[in-house]
């Protein structure tokens, strides 16, 4: 437990300067001083919300730079569910991304960052919606060892318990979960497994973080009663780290660069609201930790440590701070003592980091790749320096089971470096792929060992302990094996070093369209994760497609290089969807998985490790007219998905819209949110709508009301609203069944809106001219009919079309229907 907890703990004393992923920390003087004041705190606070990026750092910060509290953020989920405005990934791996940039935010704000198996399954209106999809009590029993094992003294809701329906669904609910959890922490008959593992707990209070904005107005916020609400000043300047604490909340907030929560600093006075509503109001209403002894007398045999301990932030030495290792290795020897588990050993690494900080002593472990396979070998160059006076003997390096890999017992003598070389035969049997991603889940829940439940990633496969020497004090420290290297333009880079498979594959396409009988090739590449390997491939299939050949051969020499084999799939005459799946194997054992890399500047480099497959549909479809236009908005994959289909799809700049350039093109499709992102398009409607006069079909996918870059988005109004249809099951009126988009040139039926994904449409219209037929009507349980997702009207020769369906989702999923009903609405007047 105590390797576990190291790694955990090693985020909260990170100093300010290293705010680059990858880099070791190397605090200054006075970050070590900020850290001497955090070590001398001793209590707890945790954040509860459902998202990544819902956390309010500003609150966290305060707690854990200002209160200097142990400070961590429960994320309910790794945020799947958003959009990625930094690159392609979407889904799971827009989840690693963002599980990163929470533990890019957590380093930057000094708290810590937990989660639980929940999937962010997409938007749901409603808690009891969330908590059908989420497995309700394996989300509370995460939440409940979330808590039994961080052991906060208070805990803080960003959302109302008590207002389901007014926001997200998941946001209510992590609220609901947490209140529900804080009445049965203490009962080790409830959730008996993390009773057992990490005790039970009480924490003194729980508190809802309200402002203003919960109240309607800021009128009627200054007007309430605030005799339940702690006030807290989250606005002060620290002279150690040099920034006010609006300026980290801004730097943490800005790490949510795949949402572009980009923040800018702010100065000056700043207050929070927390709104109390279980265990003990604080008697003084601007502490939450009122009534709580923080110091260390609050720990038996604390006091002794206190002693030592409180006078060096009084007489701390800013020019030498190794000057205090003699007191420091004192308390480290009494904080050993300690009879409180729970607290020796968080203390004890804060210590040790605190104690290496303060010599300037640097211990790395470098290995000479960032790849080994499951039990492989590597090289790893120790680097060890002790930049004090303070005596200090590197004893040895042990392996993490203690086993003693070399045994050194040298002087670290002041400022001399010393490096050792070793090979390590790794014990790590499986891949290092982020855990909760290894088995299939569910559409709500993640699947995770029982040792990882919560864990923010997976731990590094590979570590190493120094095991070093200060006079009289022995102390380990653990050091994850990292991998690094020089770029020419961006210096010294690190990565993690994983164990990966001897081989992986990958199918190019993620979904392939059959809209015919005809066959396709399909290209499926092979990776060697080791040298020299030889072996076969199949593509398993659904009964009634063809794949030839049977078996592939693959023989590659070096590790990295790949080789791509050709397989031609041939589909039933029928609709049929299934998935192919690639199957490698090298002597009796098999591959199945692909790797895919993740590689941005403000988080680690990731390597993943996902099903090698791709979706393959056979869709019975047929369509009028070629030439599709596509103008881009925000960013959609609705020009690849019409290429599957067989249209020619040209990108049209907004600059190349100009009178008469339009008309080659059978139909022009607008991307999701162009009309919020495009400001060019508030001088091209004219031409647009020419170009439908003439004859031509504009299909403009969603966009939101809320800053258009002009009200006149086509030739008839349109109100555009907040209305959407969150559940993708929902049933689907037919309102104009003559109509020609759902009977040319094909016929659709409810057949049609059978496995869509995540929704059927968002931001509907809610109002619309009446030269507008509206197509299709849909609700959630519970809401109104809206029948706004597909409004179609005549216009001159042609016809102009909005729809807030959600094609942007279901054509790239290689939904049938979708594909069908998005080729009647090109093929119009046609
Ligand atoms: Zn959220």
């Amino acid at each position: 437990m105590l390797k576990k907890l190291s790694l955990s703990l090693l985020l909260c004393i990170v100093g300010f300067t290293s705010l680059t992923a990858q880099q070791p920390s190397k605090p200054k003087a006075s970050e070590i001083y900020h850290n001497l004041q955090k070590l001398n705190f001793i209590g707890s606070a945790l954040y509860i919300a459902a998202h990544p990026d819902d956390e309010n750092t500003r609150l966290i910060s305060y707690l854990a730079n200002d209160v200097k509290a142990r400070t961590a953020y429960l994320s309910l989920t790794r945020g799947d569910g958003g959009q990625n405005l930094v690159g392609p990934e979407i889904r799971e791996l827009l989840g690693v991304i963002r599980t990163q940039e929470l533990l890019a935010a957590r380093r930057t704000d000094g708290g810590q960052q937990l989660f639980t198996r929940a999937n962010d399954f997409g938007y749901s209106k409603h808690p009891d919606e969330t908590l059908e999809i989420w497995n309700k009590d394996e989300v509370l029993g995460d939440v409940v060892r979330a808590i039994r094992k961080f052991k906060p003294d208070v805990i803080i809701n960003r959302f109302d318990h008590r207002s389901p329906g007014s926001t997200h669904g998941h946001h209510t609910s992590s609220a609901m979960l947490s209140v529900e959890a804080f009445d049965l922490l203490n009962d080790a008959s409830k959730y008996p497994s993390s009773a057992k593992l990490y005790g039970t707990w009480q924490p003194k209070s729980l508190f809802f973080n309200t402002s203003w904005w919960f109240y309607g107005s800021r009128e009627k916020f200054e007007a309430a009663d605030k005799t339940n609400l702690v006030e807290v000043q989250t606005g002060n300047y620290y002279p150690a780290l040099g920034l006010s604490n609006g300026e980290i909340a801004s730097l943490s907030r800005s790490m949510h660069k795949s949402q572009g929560f980009g923040s800018t600093g702010s100065r000056g006075a700043e207050t929070e609201y927390l709104e109390f509503l279980k265990g003990d109001l604080p008697k003084d209403k601007t502490n939450v930790f009122d009534g709580i002894d923080t110091s260390w007398n609050r720990l038996d045999g604390g006091a002794a440590i206190g002693a030592i301990l409180n006078p060096l932030e009084a007489d701390f030495n800013f020019q030498n701070p190794s000057a205090m290792l003699p007191q420091l290795t004192q308390a480290y020897e009494l904080v050993k003592n300690l009879k409180d588990t729970h607290w020796r050993v968080i203390k004890l690494k804060q210590l040790e980091t605190l104690i290496l900080d303060c010599g300037g002593i640097f211990l790395e472990a470098v290995a000479n790749t960032n790849a080994i396979n499951p039990n492989g070998t590597y090289e790893v160059t120790l680097e060890a320096i002790n930049r004090s006076d303070f005596p200090v003997v590197i004893n040895s390096i042990k392996s993490v089971k203690g086993e003693v890999l070399l045994a050194i017992d040298k002087k670290l003598l002041p400022n001399e470096k010393k490096e050792f070389s070793l090979t390590v035969t790794s014990t790590s049997t499986k891949v290092s792929s982020p855990y909760w991603l290894n088995e299939k889940g569910t559409l709500g829940m993640y699947k995770a060992p029982e040792e990882m439940i919560g864990l923010p990633e997976t731990p590094a496969p590979e570590q190493v302990v120094f095991s070093i020497q200060l006079q009289n004090t022995e102390i380990s420290i653990a050091k994850d094996v990292v991998n690094k290297f020089n770029d020419p333009v961006k210096g010294e880079v690190y990565q993690p070093l994983e164990v990966l498979p001897v081989v992986t594959s990958s199918i190019p396409e993620k979904v392939l369209i059959f809209s015919s009988e005809e066959s396709r090739q399909v290209p499926v590449t092979v990776t060697a994760g080791r040298d020299n390997i030889t072996g076969s491939v199949t593509l398993q299939h659904p009964k009634g497609w063809q794949v030839t050949p049977a078996q592939a051969v693959f023989n590659i020499e070096t590790k990295g290089q790949t080789q791509t084999l050709q397989f031609t799939v041939t589909p039933p005459k029928d609709q049929s969807e299934g998935y192919l799946r690639s199957l490698a194997q090298m002597g009796d054992q098999f591959f199945d998985k692909e790797l895919v890399t993740i590689d941005y500047d403000h988080i680690p480099y990731q390597r993943v490790l996902l099903p090698s497959e791709v979706k393959i549909v056979r869709i019975g479809i047929e369509k009028k007219g070629q030439n599709i236009g596509y103008i881009e908005g925000a960013g959609d994959a609705i020009p690849q998905s019409l290429r599957e289909i067989g249209y020619d799809v040209t990108t049209i700049a907004p600059s190349e819209i100009v009178a008469g350039s339009l008309k080659q093109y059978d139909a022009i499709v607008v991307g999701i949110r162009a009309y919020n992102t495009v400001p060019e398009l508030a001088f091209k409607q004219t031409e647009l709508n020419t170009y439908v006069e003439n004859g031509g079909t504009l299909l403009l996918q969603y966009n939101t009301s809320h800053r258009l870059v002009t009200p006149d988005i086509g030739p008839y109004t349109i109100t555009l609203s907040r209305d959407r249809v969150t559940d993708e099951f929902s049933k689907v009126t037919i309102l104009a069944p003559k109509h020609p988009v759902l009977n040319s040139p094909n016929k659709i039926t409810q057949a049609d809106f059978d496995n869509w994904v995540q929704e059927r449409g968002l931001y509907f219209p809610s109002a619309w001219d009446e030269k507008f037929t509206p197509i299709l009507g849909m609700k959630d349980k519970d809401y109104d009919e809206s029948k706004g997702s597909l409004l179609v009207a005549p216009y001159g020769k042609g016809y102009y079309i909005y729809t807030g369906l959600s094609f942007f989702r279901e054509l790239p999923a290689g939904v049938p229907g979708a594909y069908r009903l998005f080729a009647n609405l090109l093929s119009i007047g046609k």
